[in-house]
């Protein structure tokens, strides 16, 4: 029987150290003795008791324990005072602590308790596995998704509207759902299914410019009839640079250098 926690399930296993200094803050000196349970044991663990010599430990069958899924683990305690020593009430204090991390004590279970016993049952019991994956190796096959992202909520203000998001958080990076982005920049959405492209509008339309030759298309607000195309945008087509003077309190045009570049080669 394994104690390696890293066989557990990605989710079971980012609880185990929180769960494990909860109880130290409260006290209670926790050991994992049992994670994952292969075919093997489990049949073998079944066995003692019936036709092997021992007590009875387990009324699971192969693959019907969540210890064969990675979604349990077995603990004790570990302050001197008897592994199994429940006569302070130790093992209920601990499955409380349990709770918060939304485990499942075994302690609570009618008619079997296992106090030593805890178990996430997000997912499902274990029938409900059985059924949907076959066996605990399909299982395994979905963990990675579940390791490799992790989300946080983050909060995200536009005009003045805050909203909460779950984002994806990777390598330091924020990445939000576009459809999340749509919402919180009161965009529409849409999506073409024969050019697979997702596009977003808001309430800026395009809007086609040409001087001479030079086309090109910049977004603008219509209002009054007119289209409004943002200073920037428009300097930039026609080949000015834009800043801010302070003095005048006005936006100024400069001709890029490029431009005046080719102006100088004009007048030799
Ligand atoms: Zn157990």
């Amino acid at each position: 029987m394994s104690r390696d926690t890293t066989l557990l399930h990605p989710e079971v296993q980012a609880i185990i150290p929180k769960f494990l200094d909860e109880c130290k803050k409260q006290g209670l000196i926790v050991k994992v003795t049992d994670t994952v349970r292969t075919k093997q044991e489990q049949n073998d663990l079944y066995a003692q008791g019936r036709t092997k010599p021992g007590n009875i430990v387990t009324w699971a069958e192969y693959p019907y324990s969540n210890h064969n899924w990675g979604m349990a683990f077995d603990i004790c305690r570990n302050d001197g005072k008897g592994a199994y020593n429940d006569s302070d009430g130790w093992f209920k204090k601990v499955g409380q602590v349990g709770k918060i991390f939304g485990l499942e004590w075994g302690g609570d279970w009618k008619g079997t308790p296992d106090k030593p016993h805890f178990e996430l049952t997000k997912y499902g019991d274990t029938n409900t596995l059985a059924k949907k994956y076959g066996t605990p190796e399909n299982f395994k096959k979905t963990w990675k998704e579940v390791e490799s992202y992790m989300f946080v909520e983050r909060n995200y203000s536009y005009n003045g509207k805050v909203k909460s998001f779950k984002v994806i958080n990777e390598n330091g990076e924020n990445y939000i759902k576009l459809r999340d982005a749509a919402e919180l920049l009161n965009m529409k959405i849409a999506y073409d299914n024969n050019t697979k492209i997702t596009t977003l509008d808001d309430t800026l339309i395009t809007v086609s410019v040409e001087v001479g030759n030079k086309k090109s298309t910049v977004k603008a607000i219509n209002s009054g009839g007119f289209n409004f195309v943002k200073v920037r945008d428009i300097a930039d087509f026609l080949g000015f640079e834009t800043g801010y003077n302070e003095t005048s309190n006005s936006v100024f045009f400069k001709l890029k250098n490029t431009i005046i570049e080719k102006l100088k080669i004009f007048k030799k």
